[in-house]
């Protein structure tokens, strides 16, 4: 039987074109034409001082590490139920990270807890918006201000989402974007670093350029090049640039596509899940989400794993999503336990995944709604 993907990454058309000017440019390295397009458009269209793009998410986030000094016995803390790389990056550099629950209905960091969390040692907190759905970013900001803490948002999935009418991503001192085959806007692999603390913006061009100050050079603010800083190797490369800025120039094409995806399925699936206790996405009405994710909360993770099975042997490749990061190897060895982020540990063994990507088509997006509802647990 033919599957439906979970996924399957999306060309608009012109990528190869544009790959092929950058290449005739002869300026295929970093820091290229394609470059500097996609950054102005971002910080254009987010209204945000600096973008630099990056190899990756996971390197923008490294680079905010760096970016706020983080050393041996400095505390972050970040969401149980979140991608790997939004804690990585912290203790790379030594940092301890500290686990905080989610909230039943966005499932983002519950902020009504953040407070008890912070301690003398607290550098930053790390907000991941799932979904692309913000976090409560008033009491984020204010908790953080009183207590002398930096903000650095894992945007990964909220591109061009809003909170409360401003772009996520312009929140934090810093904000991280990825451009991964599974995002809404791709090139393979590639990322952002947002940049809204100015104080910030030099400091991070010289970490992204191998701890020189080669754009300094560039722009002839200095007359020779040197060794100024840490650094490493972030730039993306201008051909990965070139098929990114096809995309990004496509986003009201590929947005109008997914929220058609989104809006159908939410559409299919509200009464049955009504009747069966299953809970769908909360989108709180102040949040502009971007239609990253299509996912189910169903009763308890022995429906979850029948329905995932029974899914594939019909034709749909559904999939679940984070296991929580405290009860992992890793986060045992920082002192998680079982129990610690009670709400993480529940949903991650309940959430579904349905396929969801820009190209599929309504009667697939009625497939597998049709075979949903067919389920009998
Ligand atoms: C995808 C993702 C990342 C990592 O992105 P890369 O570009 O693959 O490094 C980080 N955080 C979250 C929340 C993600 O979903």
């Amino acid at each position: 039987m033919e599957q439906i993907p979970f996924n399957r990454p999306y060309t608009v058309g012109n990528e190869i074109e544009l790959i092929q000017e950058a290449v005739d440019s002869w300026h295929i390295s970093g820091d290229g034409a394609f470059t500097k397009k996609c950054q102005e458009l971002l910080e254009e269209t987010l209204g945000v001082p600096k973008v630099l793009l990056t190899t990756s998410c996971t390197d923008a986030l490294e680079m905010a590490a760096l970016l706020l000094e983080i050393r041996p016995g400095d505390e972050i803390i970040v969401p149980s139920f979140t991608f790997v790389s939004t804690v990585n990056a912290f203790v790379l550099h030594g940092a301890k990270p500290v686990f905080i629950d989610i909230r039943k209905d966005t499932l983002n960091l519950d902020e009504s807890q953040l407070e008890r969390l912070i301690t003398p040692k607290t550098k930053a907190v790390v907000p991941v918006h799932y979904a692309g759905v913000g976090c409560e970013m008033d009491s984020i900001l204010e908790i953080t201000a009183r207590h002398g803490v930096e903000v650095v948002e894992d945007n990964a999935h909220g591109l061009f989402a809003k909170y409360k009418g401003k772009q996520l991503g312009s929140f934090g001192a810093t904000a991280t974007q990825s451009f991964h085959e599974t995002k809404n806007f791709i090139c393979g692999e590639g990322g952002a670093l947002i940049i809204n603390n100015p104080k910030l913006i030099e400091r991070a061009e010289i970490i992204r350029e191998k701890g020189t100050n080669r754009s300094r050079f560039f722009r002839g603010q200095v007359d020779k090049y040197t060794w100024v800083d840490v650094g490493s190797s972030y730039l993306l490369s201008d051909i990965l640039s070139a098929f990114l800025y096809a995309q990004l120039t496509a986003r009201d094409d590929i947005q109008t596509k997914r929220r058609r995806i989104w809006e159908r399925y939410f559409d299919l699936l509200s009464q049955w899940a009504a009747e069966n206790d299953v809970l769908l996405p909360k989108i709180p009405d102040h949040c502009e989400q971007p239609y990253h994710m299509f996912y189910m909360i169903v009763p308890n993770l022995d429906y979850r794993q029948n329905m995932l099975s029974y899914l594939k042997n019909n034709g749909v490749s559904a999939v679940f999503h984070y296991l929580p990061l405290h009860t992992s190897e890793m986060g045992m060895k920082y002192g998680g336990r079982p129990g610690d982020c009670p709400v993480s540990e529940n949903i991650s063994d309940r959430l579904v995944r349905l396929p969801f990507f820009n190209a599929m088509s309504e009667t697939e997006v009625e497939k597998v709604a049709e075979t949903i509802v067919a389920f009998k647990p």
